[in-house]
């Protein structure tokens, strides 16, 4: 257990080094700003400083992941390849016969369409990526069929009442109470008819039981035949998405030739060889492969990942990242994996839900190198993998924070008057200019190293038994543990906090977002929807609610602010809900977390809903944040092996996408 474990002392003598002075030049950050929206620009500090082995697999892992890009697409929902190529031939036509015109005329039907098409890149379909309504085109479809026919740019007319009937297809990933979950959710991981009854006596009849179970479901869809039967096609070479997963693992091959060490060789093969079969049992040997593979430089996902889009929560997203370890950061990181049996030993959950042994909680802090799949343009800001509990348990997890995206958000986010219109005084303003960045930090890194990988489950109890409110009490549970250590004295005696202040920032910050600014994000008259966001609403409404003055909300000229008035006491309180929280968990008490959800994480307080907006929307700044790739060009010997890799950041995010849609676009309209 304790063989990943350094010294204390050299770990903190290193963590006492990594003050981390990031020189300031004068990088782009901003690069678009449209709706709710703004495209940033990430730097990718140390890049220069890599072997040019560790470069050239970095191209050919990120050639790797942008060929996977039209699959995202395609999962979001059957109609978004179609819509996407309709309108980037009509945008491409618009633009070259504008550019011919010598006096331009200000078309406000063009302008509207190209916002659109901006929006369409940013979500990768038709739906907004977070709040997963569908968004309705500016522009109206008189102007789009006319625009299409002069362009002699020709479609299917499907795409149409898709494109403008604010009915169909409404929702990409629906949670609402009561209704069909697969009929109702836009989202392409099963067929057109399959219902949600159907889908689940699938997986029930096909679930693997075994002590390593294969996650069956995985990377499929579900389809019903002529007889009406639910069939599988399966995600892989020659399969479903064979277009676009050939070009993957041809990548991936060339990857090989620049591995670090045979670890990595060994995870290499093991995708290329689940890629090419699809063959779930080769997947969790790559997942192994891939948690044991601790010490090389460069690392990557690659594939079907994440489960929040199914509405069942069983298919996997496709994503990749690429990224290489960030030296000076991971070791703070790393402390707190180091210590992460203490974490466990003395949270407040009850004895019988702890682990006895906290496994492999690998830690690191990464910067990212391309981002591709359902990592971009929007991205998370932290990973933890794989998602297998078994595997999880047995062999570990690997989580990272990306610092390089967080640092591009914060330099981004410099004065626009956030916290000057939201945080209640200057006090807690001068707190979290010292401390804010780095409790975020913090929080991230407990929340992925020691949240998610605490606690068990009770033996007989299935990962499934929480079902559709999985997801929020998962993310609860790691939130919770890092909020209950962020004011403990063991991070001001490891050295990550200076002082037993510096919690405060962290813990104002996370109470005023979840119980107030986070509704931002969410459009009038609607539900807090998505796993994240209704984890921290959880939390917020239910220490306020529980709270006897500790904290609390209060009007101030007609404005509300969130004020703390006994941060042990709030702390307390967080560890109670954690308790609270792991017992639902280890328990699989499906009722009590549906409860839990209903009570505190989903409805909005409709009046603080518009006081926040309208506060905010005087700020002019765009709630979601999404990310433009570096470009990478390879510089070849004559017998085609890279000798150089170089870097660039110029392009801009119109370009880029229409150059990846030009570039690598294999699939076809219909899958
Ligand atoms: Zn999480």
């Amino acid at each position: 257990m304790t063989n990943y474990q350094l010294p204390m002392s050299l770990l903190l003598a290193v963590c006492l080094l990594c003050g981390c002075q990031k020189k300031e030049t004068t990088f782009q950050y901003n690069v678009d700003k449209f709706y709710d929206l703004e495209i940033l620009r990430y730097d990718v500090p140390e890049f220069d400083q890599l072997s040019v082995q560790q470069k050239a697999l970095i191209y050919c892992l990120s050639e790797a992941a942008l060929w996977g890009r039209d699959i995202l697409y395609d999962q979001n929902g059957r109609y978004n390849l179609r819509i996407r190529r309709t309108c980037e031939a009509l945008y491409l036509y618009q633009t070259k016969t504008k550019s011919q015109t010598s006096n331009k005329v200000e078309d406000p039907n063009f302008e509207a369409f190209e916002k659109y098409l901006k929006r369409v890149w940013f979500s990768n379909g038709i739906h907004h990526h977070y709040s997963e309504d569908k968004f309705l085109p500016e522009f109206s479809e008189e102007w789009f069929v006319n625009a299409c026919a002069e362009a002699g740019v020709t479609y299917d007319e499907e795409i149409i009442p898709v494109m403008f009937d604010p009915a169909i297809m409404a929702k990409r990933t629906t949670t609402q109470d009561g209704v069909d979950l697969v009929l109702c959710s836009a989202g392409n991981y099963y067929g057109e008819g399959v219902r949600q009854i159907e889908a689940e006596m699938w997986y029930y009849t096909h679930k693997d039981n075994s002590a390593e179970p294969l996650w069956i479901g995985l990377n499929s869809q579900l389809v019903k035949n002529e007889n009406g039967e639910i069939e599988e096609r399966v995600y892989k070479v020659g399969g479903l998405y064979g277009e676009a997963l050939e070009h993957v693992v041809y990548w991936l091959h060339e990857a090989l030739q620049y591995a670090e060490n045979d670890q990595q060789r060994e995870v290499l093969n093991k995708l290329i060889a689940f890629n090419e079969t699809g063959d779930l049992q080769l997947f969790n040997e790559y997942c192994i492969a891939w948690v044991r593979d601790l010490d090389s430089r460069v690392d990557f996902v690659n594939g079907f990942t994440e489960t929040y889009s199914d509405p069942l929560g069983i298919t996997g997203t496709w994503e990749s990242m690429v990224n290489f370890k960030d030296m000076r950061a991971t070791c703070r990181a790393q402390l707190i994996s180091a210590n992460a049996q203490w974490f466990e030993d003395h949270s407040t959950t009850d004895p019988k839900y702890k682990k006895e042994e906290v496994k492999g909680v690998s830690a690191k802090v990464i910067t990212a190198a391309m981002l591709a799949g359902d990592c971009y343009p929007a991205t998370p800001i932290g990973i933890n993998l794989p998602n297998a509990n078994w595997i999880r348990k047995e062999y570990g997890s690997k989580s990272v924070t990306i610092d390089n995206l967080m640092h591009a958000y914060n330099e981004a986010a410099k004065g626009n008057g956030f916290n000057e219109e939201f945080m209640i005084d200057d006090e807690i303003r001068d707190l979290y200019s010292k401390y804010g960045a780095q409790c975020g930090d913090l929080h991230t890194d407990l929340h992925e190293c020691v949240g998610h990988g605490s606690g068990k489950l009770m033996p007989g109890v299935s990962k499934d038994a929480l079902k559709e409110h999985a997801s929020t009490i998962e993310e609860a549970r790691a939130d919770l543990f890092g909020l209950y250590y962020l004011a403990d004295p063991k991070l001001v005696e490891l050295g990550l906090l200076p002082n037993m202040e510096a919690y405060k920032a962290g813990y104002y910050q996370q109470m005023m977002n979840g119980a107030m600014t986070q509704l931002v994000r969410i459009e009038p008259g609607k539900d807090v929807e998505e796993a994240h966001m209704r984890n921290r609403q959880l939390i917020a409404n239910w220490v306020l609610e529980h709270a006897n003055g500790e904290v609390e909300i209060i009007e101030r000229d007609g404005k509300h602010y969130l004020r703390i008035n006994d941060y042990e006491g709030v702390r307390r309180l967080f560890g109670e809900l954690l308790a609270e929280i792991q017992r639902i968990t280890s328990e699989g008490d499906y009722a009590a977390a549906k409860e839990m959800v209903e009570t505190y994480a989903v409805k909005v307080n409709p009046e603080l809903h518009k006081e926040v907006r309208e506060r905010f929307a005087k700020l002019n700044i765009a709630p979601y944040k999404g990310f433009v790739n570096p470009v990478y060009t390879a510089k070849r010997n004559a017998e085609g092996k890279i000798t150089d890799v170089k870097i660039d950041f110029t392009e801009g995010y119109i370009d880029q996408h229409l150059r990846y849609s030009r570039d690598y676009s294999p699939l076809p309209d219909v899958n």
